[in-house]
């Protein structure tokens, strides 16, 4: 018997640092912000989620992430905002590190990126705290996480950066019973178009097909707009291997 379970576990009340009256909580995608808001929601902290991703390509891919992200929001009542998508300056931070792995050089830029674009809203908007969903996901380094994100908040004096660990006490488990039960669209690269360009010749050296984008759900098998709060998203009319 699982003590971590969604329908057994007992959360505790989280304390946010100092600062913490006003959570600004930048989100990558709705599979990753399904535990966190879960658990800033139980806990009753003040939170707004900033989406801001620019990295993710190409942008129908990029729609589809926003809509399960505003979807899964409207279902708690967290306010949604919708950042940027200004890819022209995400492409000149990232010149010349097109050919990194994931987890080096280019993912400090880009998360350096998204995380200061969260600091400047939060110090302009009276948030006193920051952090993000993208520390809970299994395939990204929490450490360089946490790094840009204390880099961004040390820029403005009233803002700081929460290094929680989401993995722990099941976290990492809770997230994928949430994805199953929202039936999230299941994103198969990081985001950008060179960790999509890597995972399909990764896919293809192992005698695998190319991804195939906005046809795989948690928990289900081919693209449908069935689940409710779904079929009203244009992104979501289609698949591309584009
Ligand atoms: S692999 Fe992911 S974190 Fe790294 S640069 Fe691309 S989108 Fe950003």
């Amino acid at each position: 018997m699982n003590p971590y379970s969604l329908d057994r576990y007992q959360r505790p009340e989280l304390e946010p640092p100092e600062g913490g009256e006003r959570l600004l909580m930048h989100s990558c995608c709705a599979p990753c912000a399904g535990e966190v808001l879960a658990a800033v929601k139980a806990s009753g902290i003040d939170t707004t989620v900033y989406f801001y991703n620019p990295n993710i390509h190409p942008v129908k891919e990029y729609e589809m992430r926003k809509a399960e992200d505003i979807r899964y929001c409207q279902e708690l009542g967290i306010p949604h905002i919708d950042g940027d998508y200004d890819t022209d300056n995400w492409f000149d931070r990232i010149r010349g590190l097109e050919n990194e792995p994931e987890r080096g050089r280019r993912c400090t830029v880009c998360f350096d990126m998204r995380f200061e674009r969260t600091a400047l809203y939060a110090a302009e908007h009276g948030y006193g705290l920051i952090s993000s969903t993208l520390g809970i996901s299994r395939w990204k380094n929490m450490a360089q996480i946490n790094q840009s994100g204390v880099r961004a908040a040390s820029r403005y004096p009233d803002v700081r950066y929460w290094t929680l660990n989401w993995r722990k006490q099941g976290g990492s488990q809770r997230m994928i019973e949430i994805a199953k039960r929202e039936s999230f669209y299941q994103q198969e690269y990081c985001g950008c178009v060179y960790s999509l360009r890597d995972t399909n010749r990764h896919r293809q050296a192992s005698g695998r097909e190319r991804i195939q984008k906005g046809i795989k759900f948690y928990g289900r098998d081919a693209l449908t707009s069935d689940i409710p709060g779904r079929g009203e998203y244009p992104a979501f009319k289609g698949s591309s291997n584009s």
